[in-house]
């Protein structure tokens, strides 16, 4: 789960991207964070991915209050949380498999293992087929799916997307929405921020408006 209580984000140079931002997304919920550019959408994420830190207020990640967090255990909540990026950050010169299996190295696991929990990821994202290819050479969309298997490999409980269809056509954007909310049906607590609002809407889900770093809306599928 993730819940913010009252959370500012005021950048050096003055700047505050968030504002004052309340709300909870239970476990196993999906939601979406959509508004202008600049409205603070990348903050959220990067306040929830433990890549910023508050100002002022709570962040609350899998139980865990992010406040006061000791360095050394850093490394491990960020484990339970996978992150997608719209340029997906991909190692070109690597396979789609290392590329996938990096989280796993890292985190120390026997080749058995990372075998078995790559081939599942990439199983899930439709490129079983692709791992031995480079990403230079599949397509964009092909792309973001290596980067959102790698981002579910280690099997967090915690899903987070930055504007994850930013560089894809509406029918790729679609499928990709649609991974993330099979991801949600196994669980995951999916938290997407996108500024097609069009597409989110189609997607029947929570979406959370921003506005200038406040919370201008919270709907709710089903009305309300
Ligand atoms: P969004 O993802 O909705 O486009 P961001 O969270 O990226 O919004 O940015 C919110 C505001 O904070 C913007 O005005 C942006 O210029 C500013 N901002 C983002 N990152 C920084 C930073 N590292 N330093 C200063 N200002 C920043
Ligand atoms: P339209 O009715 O043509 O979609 P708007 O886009 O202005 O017009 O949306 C009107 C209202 O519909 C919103 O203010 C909101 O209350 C509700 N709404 C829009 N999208 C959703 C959604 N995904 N889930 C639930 N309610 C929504």
């Amino acid at each position: 789960m993730i819940r913010f209580d009252q959370v500012t984000k005021r950048y050096a140079s003055g700047h505050e991207a968030v504002h004052d931002l309340s709300f909870e997304l239970a476990a196993g919920e999906m939601a979406f964070i959509t508004g202008h550019s600049g409205a603070g959408k990348s903050t959220m994420l990067k306040l929830i991915g433990l890549i910023e830190r508050p100002t002022r207020g709570h962040v609350t990640v899998n139980g865990q209050n992010l406040h006061g967090l000791r360095r050394g255990r850093i490394p491990e909540l960020r484990r339970g949380i996978g992150m997608v990026f719209q340029d997906h950050r991909l190692l070109m010169d690597r396979s789609v498999y290392d590329n996938v299996a990096l989280p796993l190295i890292i985190a120390g696991q026997s080749r058995e293992e990372i075998a078995r929990r790559v081939r599942a990821a990439l199983d899930k994202v439709g490129l079983l087929e692709r791992e031995r290819a480079e990403p230079v050479t599949l397509s964009t969309g092909e792309q973001q799916r290596v980067g959102i298997a790698r981002a579910i490999v280690a099997k967090p409980s915690v899903l987070i997307a930055d504007e994850p269809t930013g560089n894809l056509d509406p029918q790729l954007s679609a499928e990709i929405m649609q991974l993330f909310a099979d991801f949600q049906q196994v669980g995951t607590t999916v938290l997407v921020a996108s500024h097609d609002l069009p597409l989110v809407k189609r997607m029947g889900k929570r979406v959370l408006v921003l506005n200038q770093g406040r919370l201008l809306d919270d709907w709710r599928p089903g009305g309300g």
